[in-house]
């Protein structure tokens, strides 16, 4: 959605998951749904008069370098976002269980548990399926991590 550098000289690329997998109200863009606008792995074809919520918004991947390069979201095919307490992880639904394949697995449950520290969570959207992911699963004290639980509609 953006091709503005973001930390390490991060770019968008050929990424357009943003473009894709999010609802946008202000484009009636549902989710998991291309954006009329934008042609697949070259981008928005309105990219100088793109709405401004396009403009505002970088993936996390693209404002944080706690995110590794494996975040990449053409590597990772998800997207991530914070929601205020929320971090939105968004998978590509041709890819529906990435999310719970490593180094993914492991990641974000320590990502939920580094969130519920201050009062967040992790929650993964799947094409229609949500799941919110148990950050009592994260780090070495709890090796054989259970699989996430579907959240609460
Ligand atoms: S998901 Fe992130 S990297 Fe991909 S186009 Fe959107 S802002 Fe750029
Ligand atoms: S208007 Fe452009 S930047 Fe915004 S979602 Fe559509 S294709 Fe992406």
């Amino acid at each position: 959605m953006q091709t503005t550098p973001g930390p390490k000289d991060r770019n968008c690329g050929t990424c357009t998951l943003c473009c894709r997998l999010p609802d946008i109200d202000a484009l009636e863009k549902p989710a998991n749904a291309w954006c009329g606008h934008c042609v697949a792995s070259e981008g928005c074809t309105i990219y100088a008069d793109r709405p401004e919520l396009c403009r505002d918004f970088l993936c996390s991947w693209m404002k944080s370098n706690e995110l590794g390069p494996e975040w990449d979201p053409t590597i990772a095919h998800m997207m991530i976002y914070e929601q205020g307490p929320q971090t939105t992880v968004l998978a590509d639904p041709d890819f529906p269980d990435v999310w719970r394949q490593a180094p993914y697995a492991d990641a974000l449950a320590n990502m939920a548990a580094n969130a519920e520290m201050s009062g967040g969570y992790v929650i993964v959207f799947v094409g229609d399926d949500v799941f919110k992911i148990d950050p009592a699963a994260a780090g070495p004290a709890a090796p054989d991590h259970r699989a996430p639980e579907p959240a609460a509609a």
